[in-house]
């Protein structure tokens, strides 16, 4: 991580940054102060007894806001973690659900650990003892607080989470909704794990629907053949790079990693790479890119669109005057600080910000949560009608036209809708109304100029006026 010492802590640039959009939209201090403020931070110290000696863990989850209940946000084991971190992402989420809709309130919650050296049993042990402290101080149910995965956790931490939720409240009917993120045979969603990549693709499909915007980022076209350079390739980075390059034609010219960076400027092979990092657990000695060392220069590399998913304050006063990419979409949380936003906009680089670009994972985690409730998998009611539907359509068309319909056009109209397709379907739209909501903001308001303040704008719009109906107490 860079850190460039007089640049705004994390939290501190996403308050400068929702300062700029309040100070637009004149709105008066006190529902301003109400909606920045972080409502609640927990912070809990536990021991858990690791190979014969007891260590003591600590974590956190900030609650920035209920005017939406469940409060949402996901989980990060790291050992970076601290509270002002916990707090910017809690107040991101906020932000995130109000933009796309999403009926929740902000919250975030991490572990200061590094995971990688713990065996499976003994995060285990970890997770639950975490998820016992967060159920008894009240930061987590299915009714007011349900985390999800963030960087370092998975399904596997949710189903413990689940669980341990489960074994203090047997008798809540929707306990397997206290938590998203979950494995599928374990109340997860078909959809929920290539989420928030799959949202990034189409938040840029979106954004190549409108000549006027990819003008402005000094492109021309559509999205097929543009050169894109991605950083991290954890579960949001993986899913990103390759629907982009397998569905739309996009070359991922190089792949930044914790270990160096991977160039190529005639693409690289994301399941290849993604397969080679399980298999050697690093990106070095991956046949067909060079390597470069120094892996975070590569985000100066030019390219059509940069996408940064992996850390915050990845693009700080220290690189961003070196940054050549036309589009940035931040699939990462934070990983531009306030300064190197504004010299950005200065540069007229566009850029696609986090608390819209990523909200892929917290809309499908409000599918799962809707799932979870209703005690219905999505599409079990209609799927087969639908499929009848379908095949009474070809046979009156066939018979109608006295010709024969072929066999791949009749699958096609009497495939009914699963749950995978709905939740796609779902999560389209989800990404496409809101770029249309914020983009109409950018447009109508003369003193919005970049996609960040339009974003904020249109968020803090719909919260507002959500404080404002049902009075601040
Ligand atoms: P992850 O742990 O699965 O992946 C992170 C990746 O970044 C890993 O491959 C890791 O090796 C890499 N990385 C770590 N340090 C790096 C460095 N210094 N340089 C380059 N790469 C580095 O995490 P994730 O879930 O993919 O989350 C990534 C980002 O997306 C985070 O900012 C997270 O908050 C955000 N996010 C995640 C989700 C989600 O659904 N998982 C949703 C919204 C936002």
């Amino acid at each position: 991580m860079i850190v460039t010492i007089d640049e705004p802590t994390f939290r501190e640039s996403v308050d400068l940054m929702v300062d700029r959009a309040m100070s637009v939209m004149g709105l008066d201090d006190g529902t301003a102060t109400a909606i920045k403020s972080c409502n609640a931070v927990l912070q809990v110290k536990f021991p858990v007894k690791i190979r014969g000696k007891f260590e003591v863990f600590t974590g956190w989850r900030a609650t920035h806001s209920t005017h939406r209940l469940p409060s949402k946000g996901g989980i990060r084991y790291a050992p970076y973690a601290d509270q002002d971190e916990v707090e910017a992402l809690a107040a991101l989420m906020t932000y995130k659900c109000a933009i796309v809709d999403v009926p929740f309130g902000g919250s975030k919650g991490a572990l200061l650990i590094d995971p990688s050296q713990y065996e499976r049993d003994e995060l285990e042990m970890i997770t639950r003892r975490f998820a016992h402290e967060l159920v008894r101080k009240g930061f987590l149910s299915p009714s007011t607080n349900v985390p999800a995965p963030d960087v370092g956790t998975g399904q596997r931490e949710m189903a413990w989470i689940a669980d341990t939720y489960k074994h203090l409240h047997p008798e809540d009917i929707n306990y397997i909704a206290c938590v998203t993120g979950k494995p599928l045979h374990h109340g997860g969603i078909h959809g929920r794990v290539e989420a928030t990549g799959r949202g990034v693709q189409y938040v840029l499909r979106e954004f190549f629907r409108h000549p006027d915007d990819v003008k402005s980022a000094n492109m021309l076209g559509t999205l097929t053949g543009k050169t894109c350079v991605i950083q991290g390739l954890g579960n949001v980075g993986y899913h990103a790079a390759k629907f982009l390059s397998e569905e739309d034609g996009v070359i991922i010219t190089a792949v930044i990693e914790r270990d160096g960076a991977l160039i190529n400027d005639k693409g690289i092979n994301i399941e290849d790479l993604y397969n080679h990092i399980i298999d050697h657990g690093s990106i070095t000695n991956f046949p067909g890119a060079s390597l470069e060392v120094n892996g975070i220069a590569v985000l100066e590399k030019e390219c059509d669109i940069l996408i940064p998913a992996a850390l915050e304050r990845q693009i700080t006063l220290e690189n961003a005057d070196r940054i050549q990419a036309k589009l940035i979409v931040e699939a990462a949380n934070g990983p531009i600080t306030y300064g190197a936003d504004e010299l950005l906009n200065k540069k007229g680089i566009i850029i696609i910000p986090d608390a819209f670009a990523n909200a892929g994972g917290v809309t499908v985690s409000y599918f799962e949560w809707i799932r979870n409730i209703s005690h219905i998998r999505l599409g079990r009611m209609q799927k087969r009608h639908d499929e009848t539907q379908g095949l009474q359509m070809a046979a009156m068309l066939e018979e109608l036209t006295g010709s024969k319909i072929s066999d791949s056009f009749k699958k096609t109209v009497a495939h009914g809708a699963d749950e995978l397709d709905l939740v796609r379907s779902g999560l389209d739209d989800t990404m496409r109304t809101a770029y249309q909501q914020i983009r109409e903001t950018l447009l109508s308001n003369e003193n919005i100029h970049d996609f960040r303040t339009a974003s904020y704008v249109t968020s803090i719009t719909k919260i507002a006026r959500s404080y404002l109906d049902v009075g601040i107490y």
